[in-house]
């Protein structure tokens, strides 16, 4: 906790003031972006998330923090440990430093080895692609910080106010982590003032996916609601199932394993990769695709690893499929990725999800682009800006420019683009709206029109609700 810290009381402590609650949205774009919500409840200041933008380099791709300078903030508690909402981790502990910073237990076993990844990811971007401001943070000042993270089971009520806070009067709220079902360690947050609560879905998926189960977000009850909106722009085609689109994905892959194809599948290391291996070693295990090593990133591997060992942790499904053991996992090296021939049926769980430069995932989808036996098979959402966004929207025989390292190519290989998503649909959404009955929604994490899709349809359905798109940094009176 650090030494007793000087209480900066408001100009006049009145009791409105206590009992306000206001919201800035902190990503510094407005389509999904960098994840960082500051949450003013009663007196008290947690920023939710600290994430980085994946589109954006440097600077710019940090949260609005400076918004927040001047703002008390006793509290840091953090969703998931994905980029977009704790990459900037060490930044917003450097802005504030005296804040606790909270997650979920799994959260806690996976955080060190995500930042210290982006760390090493950060030093190669410098080095190969000149951008001089990195890296942010250093190996170093996270081995300095690790001490101050706290890891909470799901479903506890933990109070996050300075203790001096709590004794000068300005309550004691608490904050409580519901599964989300998202990647291991996935939270949505429960706020609880002395008058008001606020929930916080971070990214959610309300389905069974093969590996995790469901959200367990059933009593979730809030006055205000912040939701993730990732699915807004597309609904759910009549008849479609999670089983059909496995069934698909299983007859492309063997279809392409015949031709002596290599598969090329886009994921992150973290969730998309255990998920995705998961399906491939129960497909193998029916006979649906025959039995062959599987190539993975270095990173990939360790969190298949941990979502391993810690089956018993998880709320998930098929405990006992160990995937280290039930696959033959490959990590790739850098001169594999350069030189490994692509022919005779390979298959490759590599990152990144959206094909960013300098990622194993990138360097063999350029490889591949302009081979027609070779298959490139998304199975998650990227952002039409990025190289992977750009590969998905092409259609054989065009020609557009894949990054700029990778130049302009021309598509011959096979592209899919298979639902096999983590976050909720729009349909699954907008049910949890009428469940938790709030009085305002604040939309984010989601481009425009899939906002605007939200906004609509909440209207639309439960006209009593107040729906918000906060514009980056504008503080909002909810
Ligand atoms: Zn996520
Ligand atoms: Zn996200």
């Amino acid at each position: 906790m650090g030494p007793p810290r000087k209480l900066v009381f408001p100009p006049s402590v009145t009791k409105s003031y206590l009992l306000c609650m206001r919201i800035i949205n902190l990503n510094p774009d407005t389509d999904i972006g960098a994840s960082a919500w500051f949450l003013h409840l009663e007196g008290n200041g947690l920023l939710m998330d600290a994430g980085t933008h994946p589109k954006r380099e440097g600077r710019a791709s940090l949260p609005l923090y400076d918004v927040i300078r001047k703002e008390d903030v006793d509290a840091i508690a953090v969703t998931h440990c994905h980029h977009d909402h704790v990459g900037s981790l060490p930044l917003a502990h450097r802005f504030f430093p005296k804040a606790h910073i909270l997650m979920t237990e799994l959260s806690y076993l996976l955080v060190e080895r995500v930042l210290h990844n982006s760390v090493n990811v950060m030093i190669r971007q410098k080095e190969e692609l000149g951008i001089t401001e990195y890296p942010l943070y250093s190996h170093h000042e996270l081995d300095e910080m690790f001490h101050i993270f706290q890891g909470f089971r799901y479903n506890r009520e933990v109070e996050w106010a300075a203790v001096q806070k709590i004794q000068a009067g300005f309550g004691s709220p608490t904050l409580e982590f519901f599964d989300a079902g998202h990647a291991l360690g996935s939270a949505g947050i429960m706020v609880r003032g002395q008058k008001q609560t606020v929930f916080y879905t971070g990214d959610v998926c309300f389905r069974d996916q093969t590996i995790l189960r469901a959200a367990q977000f059933r009593d979730v009850k809030a006055d205000v609601l912040i939701m993730e909106t990732t699915r807004g722009n597309r609904g759910t085609p009549p008849g479609f199932t999670r089983e059909g689109e496995v069934e698909r994905l299983a007859q492309a892959i063997q279809r392409v394993l015949e031709r002596k194809g290599c598969i090329l599948i886009p994921v992150f290391a973290l969730g998309r990769t255990q998920e995705i291996l998961a399906q491939l070693a129960l497909l193998m295990r029916a006979g649906k695709v025959q039995k062959q090593p599987i190539y993975i990133g270095g990173l990939g591997r360790v969190f298949t690893e941990i979502y391993d060992i810690e089956a018993h942790r998880a709320n998930r499904q098929h405990t006992n499929l160990k995937l280290t053991e039930a696959l033959n996992l490959i990590v790739l090296d850098k001169d594999q990725i350069e030189k490994m021939k692509l022919s005779g049926g390979r298959i490759f769980v590599v990152t990144a999800g959206m094909m960013s430069e300098k990622t194993a995932a990138h360097d063999l989808a350029l490889r591949m682009i302009g081979d027609e036996r070779q298959s490139i098979f998304f199975v998650g959402y990227a952002d039409p800006e990025t190289p992977g966004g750009r590969l998905k929207a092409s259609k054989p025989g065009d020609t557009f420019v894949f990054s700029p390292s990778g130049g302009e190519v021309t598509r011959r290989c096979e592209v899919e683009d298979f639902d096999l998503t983590a976050h909720a649909s729009r349909e699954d959404l907008l049910d949890f709206v009428g469940q938790v009955e709030p009085r305002t929604v604040l939309l984010g994490h989601g481009e425009l029109p899939a906002r605007l899709w939200f906004e609509e349809s909440i209207k639309q359905r439960y006209p009593k609700i107040r729906v918000i798109q906060p514009a980056p940094g504008l503080s909002v009176e909810v």
